[in-house]
């Protein structure tokens, strides 16, 4: 795990990775893994829905929709937001499949996250406006049989959600 180093808030050397007190300023170092949130949507015939991936980290690697939470959003909204953006849809959500530690490349170090999955369902007949930023195309894959996906959580949610959802 990349540490830089140096206290969160006085920016001094520190002497020992977190979790450890500043020298300098003595605030309480924490290293915490960031929240996301992850999308298994169902198509009701035993199949989820992935996205390719459009940009780094692991771009060209198939994906479940999702993204960061933001500072004070419950995950919920964030898995109902991430969906608005990537898919331009208003999901329906369903259970909470779990929680997951992952880690994610991200401006050159490797942040530790905490990674919720949700199943959720796409409206009836509402048009998938996959966001071209994010992702290069969509496919359905079984949710028994998925591609190689990018991160790892990724695997360990849909093994869950075909328990959860069979
Ligand atoms: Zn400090």
């Amino acid at each position: 795990m990349t540490f830089a180093g140096h206290c969160f808030r006085c920016g001094a050397a520190l002497a020992a990775a977190p979790p450890c007190v500043c020298g300098a300023c003595g605030y309480e170092q924490h290293l915490n893994a960031r929240p996301t949130v992850g999308l298994i949507i169902l198509d009701g015939a035993g199949r989820f829905l992935a996205l390719r991936r459009a940009r780094a980290p692991r771009a060209g690697l198939w994906e479940t929709p999702g993204g960061f939470c933001d500072g004070w959003e419950e995950p919920a909204d964030a898995a109902r937001r991430e969906a608005r953006e990537e898919l331009g849809v208003e999901i329906e959500l369903g259970a909470f499949v779990g929680m997951y530690l992952g880690g994610y490349e991200f401006q050159g170090e490797l942040l530790p996250v905490l990674d919720c999955f949700f199943l959720a369902t796409l409206p009836a007949g509402a048009p998938l406006l996959v966001d071209p930023v994010e992702a290069s195309e969509y496919a359905w894959f079984p949710l028994a049989d998925p591609p190689p996906l990018a991160f790892g959580t990724m695997d360990r949610a849909l093994r869950d959600a075909v328990l959860l959802a069979g």
